[in-house]
C-alpha cells in the first residue's frame, strides 16, 4: 500500500506554515485520537497523522521530505524504525494540552538502574599514597548485542497500539459532575510506549544482561578506613537502555603493624635501650617515606614523644600532609650476664639524683 502524502494526511498546502501545520494536526488528532475517537480506522489514522506531523513539524525532516519524498535518505531508516520513545517537535505537549495529562517522566525508556554497594580493602600504605585497585562485581550491563534496545533490531520495535506510544492511556468516566478524565500507566506496554516484536535473543528483550564487571578504582591518597567513594554510572545498567545507576565503594583500610593512623598524623612507639636513653643517640626510624635518623637527647624519659614534620600523610583533596609522631619506650633489660649486672651496680650507687626521688616517694608513704 503506497504512503499517503504528508501534506495530504494533514490536509494542508505544500507551502503551509509551521502554525498551519500545527493547527491541522492538533484538529486531526483530536478527531482520531484512539482513546476518545468513534471513527472507524482511528488507530490507523492517527498513526498517520502522528507521522506527517513529525516530519512537517521539523524543519530538516520537512525539507527531506519535500526532496526526496517518502524515499529520502533520512525517511528509510526513518520510517521503518521510527522512533516512537520521545517526540521531540512539541508532539507531547500538543497532547497534554488537549488532554490535561501530564507528561510521564517514569516511561519505561527512562528507567533508572539499581545503585550497588561493594567495597575494596587497601593496605595502609595504598590508602596514604592512593592506588588503583581492580573490583569485580556481578551486575547488569547494557546488553552489546542489542545497544540496551531489547529487540533484534530497530524495526522490530513498534510503537503500544493501545497508548499510541504515550505510555499512559486517558480513561474518560461519566460521572454526576460531567465527564472525568483520569490516566493512567498502560498495561499493554506497562508505560514503555513501545512493543518489541522479536526480542533480542542476548538479553530476551530486557536490554541489559547480568554479567561479572571489571572496574578499575582510583583510590586518593590520604583515604580513610571506612570512607566511601561514589562511582557515577558504575551502577546497574536501567532496563531497555535505561541511565545507570551509581557504584558505592566503602574502602577498609588493613591496619599497620607499628603504624597506628589518626587523620593524617601517623603514630608509632619506638623501642630504645636503657643506654640510649641516658645518654642520648641517634635512632633510625621508619617513616612512610623510608628510613630516617632522629635524634634524642640524652635524659629522655620513656613516652616521651617526637615530631618528625611532613611525615605524615598528603590528603589528595586538602593537599595538607600530617606529621609522624614517635613516642619512645625505654625497654627495661631482664636478662643480664654478669659483666652487665656489674655494671647496673657500680651505675646505680651513683646515680644519686634518681634516689633522691625514691626517698621523697618512701617519705611520701611514711607520711601518710
Ligand atoms: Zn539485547
Ligand atoms: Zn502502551
Amino acid at each position: 500500500m503506497a504512503k499517503r502524502d504528508y501534506y495530504d494526511v494533514l490536509g494542508v498546502s505544500k507551502t503551509a506554515t509551521d502554525d498551519e501545520i500545527k493547527k491541522a494536526y492538533r484538529n486531526l488528532a483530536k478527531k482520531y485520537h484512539p482513546d476518545v475517537s468513534t471513527e472507524p480506522n482511528a488507530e490507523e489514522k492517527f498513526k498517520e497523522i502522528q507521522e506527517a506531523y513529525e516530519v512537517l513539524s521539523d524543519q530538516q525532516k520537512r525539507e527531506q521530505y519535500n526532496q526526496f519524498g517518502h524515499e529520502g535518505p533520512t525517511m528509510g531508516q526513518g520510517f521503518g524504525g521510527f522512533d516512537f520513545g520521545g517526540f521531540g517537535g512539541g508532539f507531547e505537549d500538543i497532547l497534554s494540552s488537549m488532554f490535561g495529562g501530564r507528561r510521564s517522566s517514569s516511561s519505561g525508556t527512562n528507567t533508572r538502574g539499581n545503585d550497588l554497594r561493594t567495597s575494596v580493602t587497601v593496605t595502609f600504605e595504598e590508602a596514604a599514597f592512593g592506588t588503583e585497585k581492580e573490583i569485580s562485581i556481578n551486575k547488569y550491563e547494557t546488553c552489546s548485542t542489542c545497544s540496551g534496545l531489547g529487540a533484534e533490531s530497530k524495526s522490530d520495535i513498534e510503537v503500544c497500539p493501545k497508548c499510541r506510544g504515550r505510555g499512559r492511556i486517558v480513561q474518560e468516566q461519566s460521572t454526576l459532575f460531567g465527564r472525568i478524565q483520569t490516566e493512567a500507566v498502560c498495561p499493554n506496554c506497562g508505560g514503555r510506549g513501545k512493543i518489541i516484536k522479536k526480542k533480542c535473543s542476548t538479553c530476551n528483550g530486557a536490554g541489559r544482561v547480568k554479567k561479572l564487571s571489571k572496574i578499575k578504582v582510583k583510590i586518593p591518597s590520604g583515604i580513610e578506613d571506612g570512607q566511601g567513594l561514589k562511582l557515577s554510572g558504575y551502577g546497574e545498567a536501567g532496563p531497555s537502555g535505561g541511565i545507570s545507576g551509581d557504584l558505592y565503594i566503602n574502602v577498609i583500610v588493613k591496619p599497620h603493624e607499628i603504624f597506628v593512623r589518626d587523620g593524617l598524623n601517623i603514630y608509632m612507639e619506638m623501642p630504645i635501650t636503657f643506654s640510649q636513653a641516658a645518654l642520648g643517640a641517634t635512632i633510625t626510624i621508619p617513616t612512610l617515606y623510608g628510613n630516617v635518623d632522629m635524634k634524642i637527647p640524652a635524659g629522655t624519659q620513656t613516652g616521651t614523644k617526637f615530631k618528625l614534620a611532613n611525615k605524615g600523610i598528603t590528603s589528595q583533596r586538602s593537599g595538607n600532609t600530617g606529621s609522624q609522631y614517635v613516642a619512645v619506650n625505654v625497654v627495661t633489660p631482664t636478662k643480664l650476664n654478669a659483666e652487665q649486672k656489674d655494671l647496673f651496680n657500680k651505675l646505680s650507687r651513683t646515680n644519686e639524683k634518681a634516689e633522691s626521688i625514691f626517698d621523697k616517694i618512701k617519705k611520701f608513704f611514711k607520711n601518710n
